[in-house]
């Protein structure tokens, strides 16, 4: 069984670089999958153009479940509320509470923000379990810019969680952070997806933390696919 495949899947952007050449990929239920490449290797783009964040200019993504999400704008909004994404610089409204930045991982969801005001109990009970499990429900009412940075990361992996995805995708989750905080979020994320039975794709640039956290490793270079196969079969000095 497979969750998503791509195929010969290429991004050319309109100043006419091209960041993808065309890749086939398979993506499996549950597994994590690290995307592994330096700098401009080409892991935002090929992470973003998974739920259409970015547009494939040549091949196609197939959901086993769903369908084909360029072909049917239905199949890209239902894929869409389905994918959770962790960005890098997280993206959290910093004079929000903790709780309230939490609870617009809903407008994904629901489509219409309107139609969340005010925010039901259910929600913010909602909200408040996934805090829990980043272990921050002590900081719910703490405007976000009062965190530290790897707390900002959870709160970005809590207003995920509260789309109840099947796919995660984080774009360089850790790369702002200190190895020590960082290895702490990527263990967070790494438990949370196996208890969920989540499948994660994560891109990072440091070979140490995709060799103890990926299940399956494709490393990018100058935007092709380089190398795939399990942590083990990467020599440390690749
Ligand atoms: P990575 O995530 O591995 O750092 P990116 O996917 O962000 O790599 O970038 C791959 C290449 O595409 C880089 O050379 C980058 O400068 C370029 N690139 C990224 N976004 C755009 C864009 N919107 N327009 C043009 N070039 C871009
Ligand atoms: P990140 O660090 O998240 O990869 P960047 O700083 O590389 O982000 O890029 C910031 C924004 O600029 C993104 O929207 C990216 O797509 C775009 N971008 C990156 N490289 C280029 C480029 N060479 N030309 C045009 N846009 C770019």
């Amino acid at each position: 069984p497979w969750l998503v495949q791509t195929s010969d899947l290429a991004v050319t952007y309109p100043n006419g670089h091209q960041a993808l050449y065309p890749t086939s990929l398979t993506i499996y239920p549950g597994e994590i999958l690290v995307l592994l490449g330096a700098s401009g290797a080409g892991k935002s783009t090929l992470l973003r153009s998974l739920n259409g964040l970015v547009r494939p200019s040549e091949g196609e993504i197939i959901l086993s479940d769903i369908g084909r999400p360029q072909r049917d704008k239905r199949v890209l909004r239902e894929h869409r509320r389905k994918t959770g994404m962790v960005f890098q610089q997280h993206h959290l409204i910093g004079r929000l509470t903790v709780l309230a930045n939490v609870l617009l991982g809903r407008v994904a969801t629901r489509g219409n923000w309107r139609s969340l005001f005010p925010w039901s109990r259910e929600d913010k009970l909602e909200a408040l379990a996934v805090l829990d499990r980043v272990g921050l429900v002590d900081k719910a009412l703490v405007r976000a810019d009062a965190l530290s940075g790897g707390q900002q990361q959870r709160v970005g992996i809590a207003r995920a969680l509260i789309q109840k995805p099947r796919l995660m995708l984080a774009d360089e989750p850790v790369a702002s952070l200190d190895p020590v905080t960082a290895e702490s979020v990527l263990t967070l994320l790494h438990d949370i997806c196996k208890t969920d039975h989540l499948t994660a794709v994560v891109s990072l640039h440091q070979i140490e933390f995709a060799k103890k956290f990926a299940d399956r490793i494709i490393g990018l270079s100058h935007g092709t696919v380089v190398f795939e196969g399990k942590p083990d079969a990467l020599g440390d000095d690749a």
